[in-house]
């Protein structure tokens, strides 16, 4: 099954944790950077029909309906198996028909918390937009949460664990903050500084707790992990973002989206503005590594991989020694993460890279 993403980098404002290639732009480039979209998406060549859709940034929900309908009919598939919609909690969430999921950016429930990334919703109107969604028909959506935000203790991520249980979404996303020098809080804390909280945030092994904590708790409300930082009812997976991790194709549209398609992958130009003004958009195209892949992207799945005999070969020593340290299981043909490994994947996943 192959999908499609769409990138759309504008915003109300930039959050100080994100570092995505998002944020807030004159109003003016937006008509620029639908005609250079539909540029891109009508001069790609399709190998195949898509299946799933998802439209991410950035805050797409910000998007006119009839602009979204220009990019969508652009595109060869209609109906949709799964088309998602990312969107910001705010006031008056009105989702075009044209999507049956939606993925709330909430990232907590708790009002200090988001004052200081710069985020002006409340847990009031992430309830509002959520029976908002249902009265329009969509069941299917998720609730974003970050663990590790400046001033965030294991008392406050109950309050926003506590909501999702009244809330009862079919699925939840668990980040741990990411610090790298691409966001603003990121790169205050790499620099010791104290703007944005940077002072504020927990130390890793309270992450650590908040994500198990997490992990327990929507487990018990039924919602369970289904990748590293997914975790969702039977049947709420989400379709889309499987590909990522099974190596099934999607091509990527717009400012720093990604594709795979027939064994290539590229990346396209970062910026929006580098995107409007791009004659070719898209980076350098490399051959991916399927072996590589199957377990740096792979082991990210509760269900694991099932790698070929000649892998299980190869890699027996990495294997046999995070076994023995509990950090790596067999399951059958099936080679998985432990819940200890899952603490440190991005360890483990780097010693199935070939040297
Ligand atoms: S976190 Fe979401 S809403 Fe905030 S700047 Fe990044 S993409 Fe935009």
């Amino acid at each position: 099954m192959a999908g499609v993403y769409i990138s759309w980098p504008f915003c109300a404002q930039k959050c100080t944790y994100c570092n995505f290639a998002s944020g807030v732009f004159p109003k003016a480039w937006e008509g620029r950077y639908v005609d250079a979209l539909l540029r891109e998406i009508r001069g790609f060549e399709w190998p195949w029909a898509p299946e799933t859709l998802y439209i991410g940034g950035g805050t797409p929900s910000l998007v006119e309906h009839v602009v979204l309908d220009t990019i969508l009919d652009a595109m060869p598939a209609t109906p949709w198996t799964e088309a998602t919609l990312e969107a910001a909690p705010a006031g008056g969430l009105h989702v075009s028909p044209r999507f049956n999921r939606v993925s709330l950016g909430v990232q907590s429930f708790v009002e200090p918390e988001l004052r200081k990334t710069g985020r002006k919703h409340t847990a009031e109107i992430v309830a509002a937009n959520v029976a908002a969604l249902r009265a329009q028909g969509i069941e299917n959506f998720n609730l974003d949460l970050i663990a590790g935000l400046p001033g965030q203790t294991m008392e406050s991520w109950r309050v926003s664990l506590d909501w999702v249980a009244r809330l009862e979404p079919p699925h939840v996303s668990v980040y741990m903050l990411e610090v790298d020098e691409d966001s603003r809080l990121g790169l205050e804390i790499l620099q010791e500084g104290s703007r944005f909280g940077a002072r504020d945030i927990p130390d890793e092994a309270s992450i650590a707790d908040m994500y198990e904590y997490a992990a327990e708790r929507l487990g018990q409300l039924g919602i369970s992990r289904y990748e590293i930082s997914n975790f969702a009812r039977p049947g709420f997976e989400s379709k889309h973002n499987l590909k990522y991790w099974r190596q099934e194709p999607y091509a990527g549209f717009g400012a720093d989206a990604h594709s795979f398609v027939d064994g290539w992958r590229w990346q396209n130009v970062e910026t929006a503005a580098a995107y409007v003004e791009a004659d070719d958009p898209h980076g350098e195209r490399t051959a991916a590594n399927a072996s590589e892949e199957r377990f740096f992207v792979g082991l990210r799945l509760t269900e694991g991989v099932e790698p070929a005999a000649e892998e299980w070969e190869m890699h027996a020593a990495v294997i046999e020694r995070h076994r023995v340290n509990g950090l790596l299981e067999r399951a059958g043909n099936r080679l998985r993460l432990t819940p200890r490994g899952i603490l440190l994947s991005n360890e483990i996943f780097q010693e199935f890279l070939a040297p």
